[in-house]
């Protein structure tokens, strides 16, 4: 594995009684640092259903100002205060969002007992960035501004020429250890260099994580290279054509298309409008996808585990029940 999702909110606008409000963990292979996109009301409820610890909440990742996707973020950071949290935890969200929870926290008299450090979307691209992991965020189309989120994970295993230590005669142990922590070893009168007996593996793989958007292109760039694209897809096309475009979403086959077009390997449909959570709903939805998309392509349900490994393929492992 070298990232895992667990969908914490999958409904539109209003929770439903089996999908609350958008909010997404995202944990890694290099340690127990998770992120968190989106913080609908409730999410820290949700949270509690999983094995996550907000002790280990290294930044939270806010898409765009409306409700559904922040309304829970006070009560997930006070909770997390009063779980004697102190680590510094970025919030990586749209001014507003800030603003807001800054005056959240004012007039609530929330003293928190750790950082909580803004990391504006305006002038950078670069979000974050950590040994192994970087965040990217990409501008979408939307009522306000919108964002993406890219998350790229690397790993790097060094690895020790075996076959080459055997045929000099160095007997494998302490020596081996040595050569493959980067030191050279003294052999015979001679040195054996660690870049000559080693090499180094690099795995990556990358999630495009999407807020809500209208127009699937903008994600173009962010998708080379990506396993895997998360987006929402609130309509069908025919329930998208009824409401018109006022409320800027994606209809699933536009989705589909998009994600055809650049040829991501997976595509996880999410944010899904009430009308279309039942089981005809989500069967046109899918229907629309695989009609236009040859990819993998899954609808995401709440509290669903996914993991995406380093040769690209995603798995679904569970369901925390
Ligand atoms: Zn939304």
């Amino acid at each position: 594995m070298m990232m895992k999702l667990t969908f914490l909110g999958t409904s539109s606008g209003t929770p439903t009684r089996h999908r609350n409000v958008s909010g997404l963990a995202v944990q890694t292979v290099l340690g127990a640092d998770w992120f968190l996109v989106d913080c609908g009301e409730g999410t820290q409820h949700r949270v509690l259903q999983t094995p996550l610890s907000l002790n280990d909440l290294a930044a939270v990742c806010i898409t765009h100002v409306h409700g559904d996707h922040c309304y829970g973020l006070p009560g997930l950071l006070a909770s997390a205060g009063m779980n004697k949290r102190t680590k510094p935890l970025r919030l990586i969200a749209p001014l507003p969002v800030w603003e807001w929870f800054e005056a959240t926290r004012h007039l609530t008299d929330l003293h928190l007992p750790y950082e909580v450090e803004h990391v504006d979307l305006e002038n950078q691209a670069l979000v974050y960035e950590a040994p192994g992991v970087r965040i990217e965020r990409h501008l979408l189309r939307h009522r306000v501004p919108s964002h993406a989120y890219r998350v790229q994970v690397e790993t790097r295993r060094v690895r020790l020429k075996a076959d080459a230590l055997r045929a000099v005669g160095l007997p494998s142990g302490p020596a081996w250890r040595a050569l493959q922590t980067g030191e050279d070893v003294p052999f015979n009168g001679d040195v054996l260099r660690s870049a000559d007996y080693t090499e180094t593996q690099v795995d990556t793989a990358a999630a495009v994580l999407g807020g809500d958007n209208a127009e699937p292109a903008l994600l173009r760039d962010a998708c080379q290279g990506a396993q895997l694209l998360v987006h929402e897809a609130t309509f069908t096309q025919d329930a998208l054509d009824k409401v018109g475009p006022g409320p800027m979403h994606s209809s699933a086959r536009m989705l589909a298309e998009f994600a055809q077009a650049v040829e991501v390997p997976n595509l996880v449909l999410t944010h899904f409008s009430a009308r279309h959570q039942n089981k005809e709903g989500l069967a046109a939805l899918m229907a629309e996808t695989q009609a236009q998309y040859r990819g993998h392509a899954f609808l995401a349900n709440d509290l669903d585990v996914y993991e995406l490994d380093s040769a690209g393929k995603l798995t679904v492992t569970g369901k925390i029940e």
